[in-house]
């Protein structure tokens, strides 16, 4: 079947009120959309992150002429051309043809990839804990005690951004309002040296519920990774930012991390994605997604993560969460998949199974 035409939907919604990491503050959200159809009419959509400018002009210049008139079946071939032109529009075109093929097949996108192993994906809360305030360490209290309110059992909380007795006085909050009931995991986004990471040492030996220590320090430091895996009391996660398999396999034979983060969006196509989280399953290392940006994103990390062989024989344990993003983003509502205590139900039904807010939709498009 034939592409007939394609759509940009470039979304924007201005924040109330800026939030952020140790990078700095986010006053924005954006998603770009596509939507590919076919001859005999038939949707498929993607999504993908860049800034919107950069990927409109892609788009209408270069990978919108090039894929008119194309057979959706040669999707590998196709993905990987508009990857050599634009890495993340990649992964935009692979989810709206891979859509297209379940729905030309009558079945669920999770069907393609050899069916569903768990219908009921872990969750956690992740937080952006910064803001402007100067009682920002209540303001961050009062939201996670929210998302214990609402049933999460995991949450993410930012480190790295402050001075280190200022961020310990705000973990160590975290930690009484949590009463180690809920695990906690920390993200200091690269922030710190090997002895600065290592001295979160003393915070978390007071506590036993504990995830994971993110990115304590910057990801191309391999060595470092490898020193600091060998002495810190948590296991170690990222990789957010890395855009495939090759770039992963390193941290495999350095042994530089315990959880594997790899973020769909910047995967160069949902195959490249797989290729990464299988990896990692098969040299025996955790998956956990980072997926924060859009909302159709997280979609395809959920039907990912649901395929994904399990990681422990042990029922309770047997697969890691996805990232799930707590903060003002309105785009989430755009589709009815929402977590219920902590755990989001994988939705059944042709393609994706969702139904789309159109209206919704158009009211973030930014024309
Ligand atoms: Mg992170």
């Amino acid at each position: 079947m034939n592409i007939e035409s394609i759509q940009t939907y470039p979304l924007y919604h201005q924040i109330q009120e800026p939030y952020g990491d140790a990078n700095g503050y986010k006053s924005y959200r954006s998603c770009f959309l596509i939507c590919i159809r076919t001859v005999d009419g038939v949707e498929g959509w993607g999504e993908c992150m860049d800034w919107h400018p950069y990927l409109e002009q892609s788009f209408q210049e270069r990978i919108i002429p090039y894929l008119i008139g194309k057979k959706t079946t040669d999707r590998s071939q196709l993905v990987s051309t508009v990857r050599n032109w634009h890495h993340r529009a990649a992964t935009g075109v692979s989810m709206a043809l891979t859509e297209i093929l379940a729905r030309q097949a009558g079945i669920h996108i999770c069907d393609l990839w050899g069916g569903i192993q768990h219908r009921q994906i872990p969750v956690y809360a992740s937080f952006q804990s910064y803001t402007d305030r100067s009682d920002w360490i209540q303001h961050s209290l009062t939201q996670v005690e929210r998302s214990l309110s609402a049933g999460y059992s995991r949450v993410k909380v930012k480190i790295g951004g402050r001075p280190l007795q200022e961020d310990m006085k705000h973990i160590e909050g975290v930690m009484q309002l949590t009463e180690g009931k809920v695990g906690l995991a920390v993200d200091a986004n690269q922030s710190y040296d090997v002895s600065t990471a290592l001295s979160w040492n003393r915070v978390f030996s007071k506590g036993d519920h504990w995830l994971w220590f993110e990115e304590p320090i910057p990801l191309d430091e391999l060595s470092s990774y490898q020193l600091f895996r060998s002495r810190c009391y948590l296991p170690v996660a990222g990789g957010e930012n890395l855009t495939g398999p090759t770039k992963f396999a390193p941290l495999i034979r350095q042994g530089a991390l315990d959880i594997f983060q790899p973020d769909v969006a910047h995967s160069g196509g949902i195959g490249f994605y797989q290729d990464t989280i299988k990896m990692a399953r098969h040299f025996g290392f955790r998956v956990s997604p980072h997926t924060y940006d859009g909302f159709l994103t997280r979609l395809y990390t959920l039907f990912c993560q649901a395929c994904l062989s399990p990681w422990s024989k042990m029922a309770e344990e047997s697969l890691e969460p996805v990232e799930w993003d707590v903060m003002e983003n309105p785009f989430s509502t755009l589709i009815s998949v929402q977590p219920k205590n902590g755990e989001v139900m994988i939705p059944e039904g042709i393609g994706t199974g969702v139904e789309w807010d159109r209206e919704k939709l158009e009211s973030f498009r930014l024309v």
